[in-house]
This record gives C-alpha cells, structure tokens and sequence, in this order.
C-alpha cells in the first residue's frame, strides 16, 4: 500500500475544497454533528452532480466517471469535514446504484442509474424489521406472486430517511417454505405506492431520522425485482461491505473534535487555561492518535476497492474501530466540558453549543448501524484470524 496520495489526488481535494470553500460556501452550513446526514438537500445534491461526484465510481457507460475509490474517500472526507448535505443522494450513490449496476436488468440500469446520478431521486434502504436486524435471513416481509404484481405485506422499522425519500430499496421474502436465506428478493419500490404508509420514530437524540415503514396489500410490479428471485440474500451479503467501508464511519462526529480542540485552547478552569491541563492535554492527543488511525483503516478499504477486491474483513474492521473511537469522542468530549456538557443544542448554558451531549446520544447507534460491533467483531475472528465459526 502507497500512503502518499499522487499529485492528481491532491490537486482533487483542493478542487473539492475550493468549491466547498467558494461556490457553496462550507461556512454557510451549520457545521454539526451528524449535519451531513440529517441535512438533506437535493440542490446541493444537484451541484455535486454537475462536477461528476455523484456515482464516480460506476462504469461510464452508466454515466460514471470510472475514477477509484481513493478518490471518492476524498471527496467524502473534504465534504464530511465540511458536514455537507449529502443525505439527499448518499445512499442511492455508496449502495443502490452499485447494486443495480451489479444485479439490475437493462431496464432497472436505464430508469434508476440516471435518476440518481443527476441526483432526481433519493432512495433508503428497507432492510431491518421488528424481529430482523443482525439476522437478516428472519425478514418476514412477504411478496406473493399474482398475475403482474407481487402483493406486499409487512413492516421494516428504522428506515432512516424514508419520511423524505422516493424509493426504498428492500428485502423481502417470497417463498415461505424455503429454507430462511434461500427465500429472500430484492425489490426497489416507490414509497408513493398505495398501501405504503411511513412512520415517525423519534430517536434518542429527539431526531427524527428512523422511520417505520408498513406495506398493506402493496402491488408491487413485477418489474420491480432486482436480480434472481430467491437469491436476494447472497446479493445483498455482496452490498453490506459498500456499507461498512466509508469514511462517514469515522466522521459522524468530525465537527465535535474540531470544536472540543478550539474550545480546550480558549477556556479556562480554575483561572488555569484548560489547555495546560495534562489530562485534558493527554486525553486529546489520544483521540488525535485514534482518528489518524480511523483515517488509515479508511483509506485501506478505499485502496482494497480501488485493487478491484471486496473489503470484507477490512470493512469489518475499519468499522468496529472508528464507530468505537466515535463513541470515546463523544464521552471524552463530554467529561471535558464537564457538567454543562450534558446540556443539549438550544439550552444558552451548553458549551459548544450542546454538540457534545448530542453527540453523545447518535453516537450510541453507530456500534448498530450497518452491521453491529459484535457481528463486525464475529467476521474479523473468522475472516480475519481464521477461528471457527461459533455455533449456536
Ligand atoms: C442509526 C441507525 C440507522 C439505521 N438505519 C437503517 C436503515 O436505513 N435501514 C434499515 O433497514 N435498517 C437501519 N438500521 C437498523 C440496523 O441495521 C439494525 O439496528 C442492526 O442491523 C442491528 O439489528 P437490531 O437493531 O435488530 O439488533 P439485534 O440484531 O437484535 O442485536 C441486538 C444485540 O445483539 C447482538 N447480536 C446480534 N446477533 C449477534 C450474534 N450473532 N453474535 C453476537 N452478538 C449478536 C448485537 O450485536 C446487538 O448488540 C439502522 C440502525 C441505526 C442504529
């Protein structure tokens, strides 16, 4: 591995800060945490599209750019310094898109692949249930064939995005006397469709990111299958590492490290500046040694992908690591401020503006999310170190 970037490389990022820095202005953004995920804008979404970073990694012929993986990691660690709205376009570009190319017929390529490049539709995915999260292949959701039309029943829960999506991406079942992994399909769907209904969950944070999504008697047409029925769960198995691989998986949190360093320069405790304080001090330097290596972890799944190989331990481990170090921030941060620190967003008593302490709440989920840290950690055993596969 080559831990230089190349000059073109460099001459990218700067090429991505100048317009984050110019035309769309990082400083007009509320730099907050999670801001790049809550701040969905289809604008925004639109200008990427216009300079070609939207789908940079898909062939040409499907109106990508052909260029590697390393280079989308920058993008994606400029725009996440910046905690750019990307949530509009995000998981249609890192996932959907990738699957449709991989496992899409002619007509899915030539209706949805446009669509998400120029940034005209959003998409979330409709993976877990009520009782299939970790386990996937427990998916109740049922399909059943008539005539055209597959007639959808069910409930997924979590579906974070959908109150403002257009599409769901989903796994559902479609034979029940299979066995579970063997009776699973892809469908894409439009969240418009009759029968769908989409519910609020509040998180803990008092965000409404998560949804439920319930299906009732939903005619979905049979176009809408992705790939081979009853195969869905070996194609999905393949997109999980596309989901674990990024850098958003270290920098969720970037602005609350940003401003705990700005804050800890400035303040003072006991009419001593905090910054001389040696377990302030220590605490930070190690957060700092822990994010470089995040960064490191990151990169090397970018460079596994850019080789043309799947990351799939590395994928595990970049984020069992950097969801962890998200987590030791967040606490870090909030022992730093002190009491006041579990202050929320709104309350004129928060340090740094109640960053930490919402902070502190999403960053309980990212252990969860895309893969939890114990099924992470069961796949570096296994993948990684080559211990048998612990049976039930
Ligand atoms: C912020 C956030 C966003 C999300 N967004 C979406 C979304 O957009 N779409 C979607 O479909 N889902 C989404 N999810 C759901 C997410 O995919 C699930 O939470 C995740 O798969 C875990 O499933 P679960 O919550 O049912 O927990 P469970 O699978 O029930 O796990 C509970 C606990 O048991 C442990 N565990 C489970 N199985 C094993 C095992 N085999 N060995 C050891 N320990 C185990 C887990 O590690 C965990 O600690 C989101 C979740 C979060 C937190």
């Amino acid at each position: 591995m080559d831990f230089g970037f190349t000059k073109e490389q460099e001459s990218f990022r700067q090429e991505v800060r100048d317009f984050l820095e110019k035309k769309i202005e990082c400083g007009a953004f509320e730099i907050i945490s999670n801001g790049w995920l809550e701040n969905s804008s289809q604008e925004f979404s639109k200008e990427m599209s216009e300079r070609g970073w939207i789908g940079m990694t898909w062939p040409k012929e499907y109106g990508g750019q052909e260029r590697t993986y390393m280079d989308r990691a920058i993008l994606m660690e400029e725009m996440l310094t910046c905690q750019a709205p990307i949530a509009y376009h995000f998981l249609a570009d890192r996932q959907v898109g990738p699957a449709i190319i991989h496992f899409g017929n002619d007509d899915h390529k030539k209706e949805y692949l446009p669509k998400i490049i120029n940034a005209e539709i959003s998409m979330v995915l409709g993976l877990s249930e009520p009782n299939a999260g970790s386990d996937l292949v427990s998916v109740k959701t049922y399909a059943k064939e008539e005539g055209d039309f597959f007639i959808l029943n069910g409930q997924k829960v979590w579906t974070t995005g959908a109150h403002r999506a257009d599409y769901i991406w989903m796994i559902v079942r479609t034979d029940l006397d299979a066995p579970k992994h063997k009776g699973i399909s892809e469908f894409i769907l439009d969240l418009k469709t009759p029968g769908v209904t989409v519910r609020p969950i509040i998180n803990i944070a008092g965000v409404h990111s998560f949804n439920e999504v319930f299906f009732e008697d939903v005619k979905v047409p049979k176009e809408n299958l992705v790939g081979v029925k009853n195969r869905g769960f070996y194609q999905l198995m393949a997109q999980v590492d596309y989901e674990r691989a990024g850098l958003e998986r270290l920098m969720q949190n970037y602005p609350v490290f940003v401003n705990l360093v700005e804050y800890v320069k400035k303040e003072k405790r006991n009419g001593q500046p905090l910054s001389k304080d040696p377990m302030v001090r220590n605490t930070l330097a190690e957060l700092e040694v822990e994010y470089q290596i995040g960064r490191l972890f990151c990169y090397q799944v970018a460079w596994t992908l850019t080789q043309g190989r799947i990351p799939n331990y590395e994928a595990a481990l970049c984020k069992a690591y950097c969801t962890q170090y998200e987590q030791r921030l967040s606490d870090a941060a909030t022992r730093i401020l002190g009491l006041y620190g579990q202050l929320m967003p709104g309350s004129k008593w928060a340090p740094m503006n109640g960053e930490a302490a919402d902070s502190y709440l999403w960053s309980v989920s990212y252990t969860l999310q895309g893969g939890s840290l114990e099924v992470l950690k069961n796949i570096v055993a296994t993948r990684g170190l080559g211990l048998p596969v612990a049976k039930k």
